[in-house]
């Protein structure tokens, strides 16, 4: 895996280090599998209450009078739903906007911390600082998407669960402390933006999103609802996260794929 990032490095490295390897031989030489870490959009993904939920309109599907197909759909829908990426924008004045940032930050290695265990179904579990341990600083050094795995995507087509929504339309779902993030930001400046397996990178419970805040004025983007419920080993893939270009971009819907070494069982 070591000499996939290393291939990966020098393309975005304005190409002082002449390529010896093609990129195609070694990504599709039989070692790589791509694992999906995307939710489908469709009239169940889960948005913000105030934000506009994914409208699909059937416009055109049929034979046409010389027997050939047609089909052709219009969407819609707010910046933060289903998997989506929040830029420093959302909650910093001059943060990056979606469409300002760089590949270099978006084909990167992927690290998994999975608390799930630690989170027990937990709706307002706090993740802590003595809730961690060596795993974050083994990549140390390399630009990385940090996701937390909280254990939250089994309860993704139970929206009431998944959100942890009461009566009066508060959540409670996990998330970490503001401790934690800043932790992050100030002791591993290699990691360009930070995962979570449920609706925001802030606990469900937090109304003024100390960790958003904390996460956009260091320049780390946000991954949000990554799709978590298959195994993804917690180091050795790439992580491809393109978000769909918007160029003045708060957030934007993303598609995440993690390119990781063929398991064999
Ligand atoms: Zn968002």
């Amino acid at each position: 895996m070591a000499y996939l990032i290393d291939v990966l490095v020098y393309i975005s490295g304005f190409f002082i280090i002449t390529i010896t390897a093609n990129f195609n031989d070694v990504l599709w030489n039989g070692d790589y599998e791509f694992i999906d870490l995307t939710y489908p959009f469709d009239n169940s993904t889960i948005y913000w209450m105030n934000s506009l939920q994914f409208m699909f309109n059937n416009k055109v599907a049929g034979f046409q009078d010389d027997g050939s197909w047609f089909a052709m759909n219009d969407f819609a829908a707010g910046e933060h739903g289903g998997t989506h990426m929040d830029a420093p924008y959302h909650f910093k004045a001059d943060g990056k906007h979606i469409g300002d940032i760089p590949l270099e930050k978006l084909i990167v290695p992927l690290i998994i911390v999975d608390v799930s265990s630690k989170v027990n179904e937990d709706p307002n579990f706090e993740l802590n600082m003595h809730d961690l341990d060596y795993r974050l600083n083994d990549n140390m050094g390399k630009p990385c998407l940090i996701v937390f795995k909280y254990g939250w995507s089994k309860f993704i087509n139970d929206k009431t669960k998944y959100l942890g929504m009461t009566k009066n339309n508060t959540f409670n779902f996990p998330g970490m402390s503001e401790e934690v993030a800043e932790w992050i930001t100030s002791s591993h400046k290699n990691v360009v933006g930070i995962g979570v397996d449920t609706a925001s990178v802030d606990k469900g419970s937090a109304t003024d999103f100390p960790v958003h805040k904390i996460f956009a004025n260091a320049g780390l983007f946000n991954v949000e609802n990554v799709k978590l419920d298959l195994p993804v080993p917690e180091y050795g893939c790439t992580a491809l996260i393109l978000p769909m270009k918007i160029a003045m971009g708060t957030g934007a819907p993303l598609r995440l794929v993690a390119i990781c070494p063929k398991r064999t069982s």
